[in-house]
């Protein structure tokens, strides 16, 4: 990068922060003082600010809202014991954004307004970031189409936002899951990689199906056999079988490659596990439990990090776990947390300082 990226910058004459108080917090609630805003026109990114979070005004046939060209991402940071913050690992984050953008048909954004205009905003609200151990800053950048035409095309015009959201703990309670049958999030050639607006409108039928049968998630299958595992709702997820850690593999794009997924990927290597990406059914699960060898099942993601799973059902099988007993995800956890928090070493360079 050459020139320093020029932003506006409009500070709120009143800061909120006053009016709340940041212990435990809960999730995706409240909204720190600023937001940046950037718009794309005639090929070009524009009118990047910074300025007090607010309303938009939008027009009615926005194409987002009819055709959803929409992405977002999900990225948090933390404030060390000694007051500094920083980022977990945003750059991970930028890369997935320009695929889904790629994806979608929507122009890609630069680095320095992603990256550069993330740590600006966040230093200004810096404050807002809580100060307590399990809490942090959840940066939400999005972005969508804005043309305001009927016309099924691309659109020409779109706008990107990061809006900052305090968060409490995120207790992950362990959780009940039941493996899908009956509906699809992705297939091979389709959107089940990125991280576009749609997916989450498809995928809350399953689950609130689930939730009347009692289960908190769905642990996704394949669209053609319903048979081959994807994720557990927002998360990737994990199976700890016989000493050996499996995950589900990535190549055919009906996974959200997560950032957690990865970071648990090389911290699982560090603690000396063999960890296999590949394609995993459900009858392998099943048989493995029946032999007794599924020792531990959890799910990874930028909100909860790990969450533990204690009941998996498939069809009227029922498959139950202790996660009391989940030593190898516990030592995940904890060793992820402790890096986060600046109290271990960041070896892979994960954190960037603001
Ligand atoms: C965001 C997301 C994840 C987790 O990704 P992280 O980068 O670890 O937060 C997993 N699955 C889906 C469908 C997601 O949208």
């Amino acid at each position: 990068m050459t020139d320093a990226l020029e932003i506006n910058v409009t500070k709120a004459e009143r800061s909120k922060l006053k009016d709340l108080n940041l212990e435990n917090i809960p999730f995706g609630k409240y909204f720190t003082d600023h937001m940046l805003e950037a718009d794309y026109e005639n090929g070009e990114w524009k009118n990047v600010e910074i300025k007090p979070y607010q309303p938009l005004l939008l027009e009615p046939s926005l194409s987002a809202l009819h055709y959803g060209q929409a992405i977002f991402e999900g990225i948090k940071a933390y404030r060390s014991e000694d007051g500094d913050a920083f980022i977990f690992r945003p750059y991970d984050n930028f890369r997935r954004f320009n695929q889904s953008a790629e994806r979608m048909n929507m122009p890609e954004i630069p680095e320095d307004i992603f990256i550069e205009g993330m740590k600006q905003l966040i230093d200004l609200d810096r404050n807002w970031i809580p100060a307590k151990p399990d809490h942090s800053l959840y940066i939400r950048p999005v972005m969508f189409s804005t043309d305001t035409t009927l016309g099924v095309k691309p659109s020409d015009t779109y706008k990107f936002l990061i809006l900052l959201s305090p968060t409490g703990p995120y207790y992950a309670a362990p959780m009940k899951i039941a493996v899908e049958e009956k509906y699809t999030r992705a297939a091979p050639g389709g959107v089940g990689f990125s991280k576009n607006a749609g997916n989450y409108g498809g995928s809350m039928k399953a689950a609130t199906d689930a939730k009347k049968l009692g289960y908190d998630q769905v642990l996704w299958t394949d669209a053609f056999e319903h048979k081959w595992l994807q994720e557990v709702g927002m998360m990737n997820v994990f199976f700890i079988i016989n000493g050996l850690a499996v995950t589900p593999s990535l190549e055919e794009g009906t996974i959200l490659a997560g950032v957690t997924r990865d970071s648990a990927i090389m911290l699982l290597k560090d603690m000396g596990f063999t960890v296999d990406e590949r394609k995993i059914s459900i009858d392998e699960l099943t048989s493995a439990y029946s032999k007794g060898y599924l020792q531990e099942v959890f799910g990874t993601g930028t909100a909860a990090t790990i969450a533990m799973i204690k009941e998996l059902k498939y069809k009227d099988q029922v498959m139950e776990f202790e996660p009391a007993n989940f030593k190898i995800a516990a030592e995940l956890k904890n060793r992820m947390n402790a890096i986060k928090e600046g109290k271990a070493e960041d070896k892979y360079g994960w954190l960037i300082k603001i």
